[in-house]
């Protein structure tokens, strides 16, 4: 006991949680099979959290309207959710929200958006999310847009390098209506542009660090200290082929299994899931240390106060040993502290530092 009953209140700045609740009908304020729910959360000292609306790039391909009305039926279930689970947990627009839910021992939970290509081009869609109660949003995600480069390769020549003039008025409107931007996915150009037009603090909030890890989603130390020096938070993304490049390999591979491509299931949702389970079953867990790796360099390059956690539960497949799931947070902080921060340092790491800035931005 002692040290081992130490669990911070967590922020967990990005989950991909409510596409099970509207693909799958699940009702996240129960126990769940996917990786978040309250029930796992609160064992695990979850105490606020963004539940994103991430739309399919393919809705795009259906046409006008459609990326929209799928954030909407995301932000439905979101809105059922702290409707349905009062004793539970609570809609948060501000840092006044996120007092009153902690005061009352119900989870704060915070809309997101992740992947501008939900506002359809349009600063009034931008602001419909916003009257909706959305507070973050990620500009770009794997999907390149007219105005925003991702991170991935494969951008046409129509694709600005960093943002646009309209990506630049997305940033500044965001800034104007108190909505966390988050640089997650973007390109190198895009994080810059992002940093220079953003007169708040902004976020990466689920990525790690290229230093121990060459991915293309994480940031390189430069980028760190930049995020940092502006005020802004990195989330520790637990997303093991981001995390490790022998875990990636493995799994790699393991996607080309027989018994991978013939997994199927009719919706993408539970598909995903069935994936998920099978990666987390097949292959051997990458070890928690790992995770503290990038934890303790981005601590080492930002400094104390500019890193937390954006687990993308519900959002990756294969979970690191001891972080399996929304009950699992203490593990992390346990071994943080094994690892030689201090407790105040871990509170830091693990909510601290995001509750801090969300108010900020949002005040
Ligand atoms: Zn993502």
């Amino acid at each position: 006991m002692g040290a081992t009953s130490f669990l911070p209140p967590v922020f967990d700045v990005h989950v991909d949680s409510l596409q099970r609740a509207v693909d799958l009908d699940q009702d996240l304020g129960t126990l769940t099979p996917g990786h978040l729910d309250l029930v796992r959360g609160r064992e695990g000292g979850l105490a606020s959290v963004v539940f994103v609306s991430w739309v399919d790039p393919a809705y795009i391909a259906k046409g006008p309207g459609s990326a929209r009305r799928r954030t909407d039926d995301l932000l439905d279930a979101y809105h059922a959710l702290v409707e349905n689970h009062p004793e539970q947990v609570r809609a948060v627009i501000d840092g006044d929200g996120l007092d009153s839910a902690h005061a009352d021992g119900v989870i704060g939970a915070i809309a997101g958006i992740e992947g501008g290509h939900s506002i359809e081009e349009s600063l009034e869609t931008l602001e419909h999310f916003h009257r909706r109660g959305v507070r973050m949003m990620t500009l770009v995600w794997n999907n390149h847009l007219s105005w925003v480069r991702s991170c991935q390769p494969g951008a046409g020549s129509e694709i600005p390098e960093g943002l646009s003039p309209f990506g630049r008025d997305v940033v500044r409107r965001m800034n104007e209506l108190g909505m966390v931007v988050d640089v997650s996915h973007a390109s190198e150009k895009s994080f810059y542009d992002a940093l220079e037009v953003s007169s708040s603090p902004i976020v990466a909030s689920h990525s790690g660090c290229a230093a121990i890890h060459p991915h293309v989603r994480n940031l390189t130390d430069v980028q760190l200290r930049d995020l940092a020096s502006a005020g802004g938070v990195v989330g520790i993304v637990f997303c093991t082929p981001f995390l490790d490049g022998e875990a990636a390999a493995l799994e790699r591979s393991e996607r080309e299994s027989e018994a991978y491509r013939s997994l199927s299931h009719d919706n993408e949702t539970g598909l995903f899931h069935l994936q998920a389970d099978h990666l987390q079953a097949t292959l051997p867990p990458l070890c928690l240390d790992r995770v503290v790796d990038h934890v303790l360099h981005a601590v080492e390059v930002c400094g104390i106060r500019h890193v937390g956690v954006g687990s993308d539960f519900d959002g990756i497949q294969r979970r690191p040993a001891g972080l399996e799931d929304a009950s699992c947070y203490g593990n992390l902080a346990q071994a943080l502290l094994q690892r030689g921060l201090d407790e105040d340092d871990v509170c830091a790491v693990m909510g601290g530092n995001m509750a801090r800035l969300f108010r900020a931005v949002t005040a």
